[in-house]
């Protein structure tokens, strides 16, 4: 018989089925990337001071869809722990580090983030899951419109993304609770200390581009001063700057 001749519900209830299977097997990939997070967290425990990750990133690594922030060509891999291409000659990172730097900012349900690097749009969807807003700008273009429409096509409404240089942080909408950068500068961007609140927390890899760079976790403290602490070595695509930015 030819499919054309079956009649519409059957179509649509073998086309249904198939999508659930679809799902129920990403849900299940979804949990084994999981506790492969898990699993290296617990090995880099004594790096990163965190060997238990809490529950809330947990929670939202479980239900992030990644599959939908990476390029067709890379939809099988989406639940591997490791970062991918996603055009422009830019990466979605590793799950392990997105969901460490998560934990590292010690994200609470009424925060207001901020994220540098936008890149795919994955890690401003795990912080939102989280936290109450967040604000994430990216510096190359079709990127960032593309992370936009997949935030938005998966009913995030408490992400605000945009486009520039986010070197400059986001004045307008400062002070942030924490704030993640996910591209490498070669030092700590001033601004983005300046826009921290007093007890608020700076996740950024810090090194040359090209070399391996040092997770650094910077914490402003009540009286403005800030303390800065090491943990993993980690690789990231290099902090870019608008033209004409000193
Ligand atoms: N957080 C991303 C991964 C980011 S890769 C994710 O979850 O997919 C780093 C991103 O930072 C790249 O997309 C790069 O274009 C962007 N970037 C580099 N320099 C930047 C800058 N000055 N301001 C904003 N984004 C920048």
């Amino acid at each position: 018989m030819r499919w054309s001749a079956l009649p519409l519900s059957i179509l649509i209830a073998v086309t249904l089925a198939h999508s659930a299977d679809a799902q129920d097997n990403r849900a299940a990939q979804r949990a084994h990337m999981v506790a492969d997070v898990a699993a290296l967290a617990q090995q880099s425990g004594s790096e990163t001071g965190r060997p238990r990750l809490s529950e809330a990133v947990m929670a939202a690594l479980g239900k992030v869809p990644r599959h939908r922030f990476v390029p067709l060509s890379q939809e099988a891999f989406a639940y591997e722990n490791r970062p991918l291409p996603i055009g422009n000659a830019q990466t979605i990172s590793q799950p392990y580090i997105v969901a460490l730097m998560t934990d590292l900012l010690d994200p609470k349900p009424g925060d207001k983030v901020l994220e540098v690097g936008t890149g795919s749009g994955y890690q401003a969807a795990v912080l939102a899951e989280i936290v109450a807003k967040v604000y994430t700008i990216e510096i190359v273009e079709p990127l960032g419109r593309r992370a936009k429409e997949v935030l938005e096509d998966l009913g995030y409404r408490n992400v605000e993304a945009r486009i520039g240089d986010g070197y400059a942080g986001w004045p307008e909408a400062a002070p942030f609770d924490s704030i993640i950068v996910t591209a490498a500068p070669a030092a700590i961007p001033p601004p983005l200390l300046d826009q921290l609140k007093p007890g608020g927390r700076l996740v950024v890899p810090v090194g040359g581009a090209g070399d391996v760079q040092q997770l650094l976790v910077a914490e402003k403290r009540a009286d403005g001063t800030i303390s800065i602490r090491r943990t993993l070595a980690v690789r990231f695509v290099p902090l870019t700057r608008e033209r004409g930015a000193h």
